[in-house]
């Protein structure tokens, strides 16, 4: 069977907040069946915060939980690294109201995940899998899921800025081909210079820097080291997309598609998914019937 994961033991790391702009200590915690994503603001009282849907509360520049008046921030990034590399059961402990941005890409996460070793665990995977499709829209940008047998996304953007549109604006990946760990992981997130100045001002993303995202300025990248990757700007849109989809609950098994589409336009559509429990299904496979080879190769090994 396709058996669910958690990692093999605890593994600490420390970063600074987007917004804060302050260190943040966080803990990853091996988990027992069916314990989801769990996040515990040991600065809150130890108050848990489930990593799903029913729990967002807000979207603008990154996707945030809450329960009970207890927020964590920023988790896509981290929930990116979780679903690329099948893990269904953590905890997550924080010492503060965000996940550290690390480098704005989810490759420290991946790499944590890794040092800390996966275990798999005697119990089904759960996979969320697609049957009819289900599209939203709102003006010109749009969202939808349809039916595949695996996980593909394909996403195209639409920045004015001549060094965006220069690296390619549309991007396709079929995680039954492409690899998770090689393309996409290392992506970072990106601003405007300018933008990143007034939110400062605004005491907002006081912890952005060059250090933790790539830097626009009117039609050049400012990063000393340029990019990772030629169109490292719409991989990171997919990485935030793998993120954000993994709030469904499981890892998805369908085809996502969208034009324009940021945290609020995906969180709008797992909404309307979960509403919709006719166009979907919770399955599990063995081994050998698995129509799937995906996320990554460290799943590939097991199937
Ligand atoms: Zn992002």
């Amino acid at each position: 069977m396709i058996k669910q994961r958690t990692i093999k033991k605890a593994i600490k790391a420390r970063g600074i907040g987007i917004h804060g702009g302050k260190i943040v200590n966080m803990s990853l915690i091996p988990a027992d069946i069916d314990h989801g994503v769990v996040f515990r603001r040991l600065d809150a009282g130890g108050k848990l915060v489930r990593a799903h849907n029913a729990f967002v509360n807000e979207v603008v520049l990154s996707t945030s939980l809450e329960n009970k008046g207890v927020k964590v921030s920023t988790v896509e990034h981290l929930m990116s690294a979780f679903s690329a590399l099948g893990i269904d059961n953590i905890l997550v402990e924080l010492d503060s109201f965000e996940v550290p941005i690390m480098d704005g890409s989810s490759a420290p996460f991946v790499f944590l995940v890794q040092s800390a070793g996966i275990e798999e665990q005697n119990a089904h995977k759960k996979f969320f899998v697609i049957k009819d499709t289900i599209a939203i829209k709102n003006g010109e940008s749009w969202a939808k899921v349809s039916p595949h047998k695996g996980f593909k996304v394909t996403l195209e953007i639409d920045f004015k800025h001549k060094k965006v549109k220069e690296s390619g604006q549309k991007l396709s990946i079929d995680f039954a081909k492409q690899s998770y760990l090689k393309d996409i992981c290392r992506a970072r997130t990106f601003g405007h210079m300018k933008d990143m100045e007034k939110m400062q001002r605004k005491n907002l993303a006081l912890g952005a820097s060059m250090n933790n995202a790539i830097a626009l300025s009117d039609d050049d990248v400012l990063n000393e080291d340029g990019m990772r990757y030629h169109n490292e700007f719409v991989k990171h849109k997919i990485l935030d997309i793998v993120g954000d989809l993994y709030l469904l609950g499981s890892n998805l098994i369908g085809h996502y598609r969208g034009y324009k589409t940021g945290h609020w336009l995906n969180n709008q559509l797992i909404s309307t998914i979960l509403d919709s429990p006719k166009s979907w299904e919770i399955k599990t496979f063995e081994s050998k019937n698995c129509p799937i080879k995906f996320y990554s190769e460290d799943w590939q090994n097991h199937l």
